[in-house]
């Protein structure tokens, strides 16, 4: 029997001013009066310069709803234009950073050695990391996808400790299934979660395994949720395009009824 309380978290990518963020994120707080927030834990990940609004209105109004950033920088403070720093996200009530999403490593060539440092910077800061791997489709096809993820993972959590590994949350996003409208299947995105459980298992012990949720991602939507949640080692999802409606986000968080 798992205690892990399952985590539905929206990426909301390059989309939404923070008027429309702020709107979102209000009317999600509506919607999701009826689920649960001690069976479910609702996150946003909005764009950076959405995240002040978030924090105001998630403050204003008590709303169930925990949020953080899309991505960190790897590096402390400093000369690094452009970049926000932990120190930054977590001044704004941040409780998560992704690191390492597909978009990040195939648009912005991050390395697993840069994931690795931000995975890292984000712990630095007090924030939990939300790790993104996954196989794009020749490995899939080649049926190389198991190694290739486990791969990403070793290289992006390498020299954490073991009580990190249990805090962390792994998103296994088949790079194929994202904003494509192809979802894996319940039995694919069991394989590939169940696969990290285990290479965590071995790295750092049962009790890590038993407390890391890991999340599938990639074209969740209300009508399949449920089914990836039947899976045992499916502990929530990374919902891209979903997250940014309201209505289908909150019944995404209430897939339990
Ligand atoms: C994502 O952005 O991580 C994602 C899974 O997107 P989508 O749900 O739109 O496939």
């Amino acid at each position: 029997m798992t205690t892990r309380t399952p985590l539905m978290a929206g990426n909301w990518k390059m989309n939404l001013d923070w008027k429309q963020g702020l709107a979102l994120v209000e009317e999600l707080g509506e919607q999701l009066q009826g689920v649960d927030a001690g069976k479910v834990e609702t996150v946003v990940l909005p764009p950076f310069v959405d995240l002040r609004t978030v924090q105001v209105a998630v403050d204003a109004g008590k709303l169930p709803i925990a949020y953080g950033a899309q991505d960190i920088s790897a590096h402390e403070s400093g000369a690094y234009t452009g970049e926000v720093s932990g120190a930054m996200l977590s001044a704004l009530g941040c409780t998560y950073a992704a690191v390492g999403h597909s978009e990040r490593r195939q648009y912005h060539g991050e390395t697993e050695q840069v994931t690795n440092a931000k995975v890292k910077a984000a712990f630095a800061a007090g924030l939990v990391p939300i790790l993104c791997v996954g196989e794009p489709l020749e490995e899939r096809k080649a049926g190389k996808h198991v190694e290739y993820t486990l791969a990403q993972l070793e290289g992006g959590i390498e020299g954490i400790s073991a009580e990190q590994a249990a805090k962390i949350v792994i998103a296994y996003e088949p790079v194929w299934a994202i904003g494509t409208g192809e979802v894996a299947t319940p039995d694919d995105a069991q394989e590939v979660c169940a696969a990290i459980r285990e290479a965590l298992r071995a790295m750092h012990g049962d009790a890590v395994a038993d407390a890391v949720r890991v999340l599938y991602g990639g074209s969740v939507k209300s009508s399949n949720v449920g089914e990836l949640m039947q899976r045992a080692d499916v502990d929530g999802a990374l919902v891209g395009g979903a997250s940014l409606k309201a209505e289908e986000f909150a019944k995404i968080a209430g897939f339990q009824g």
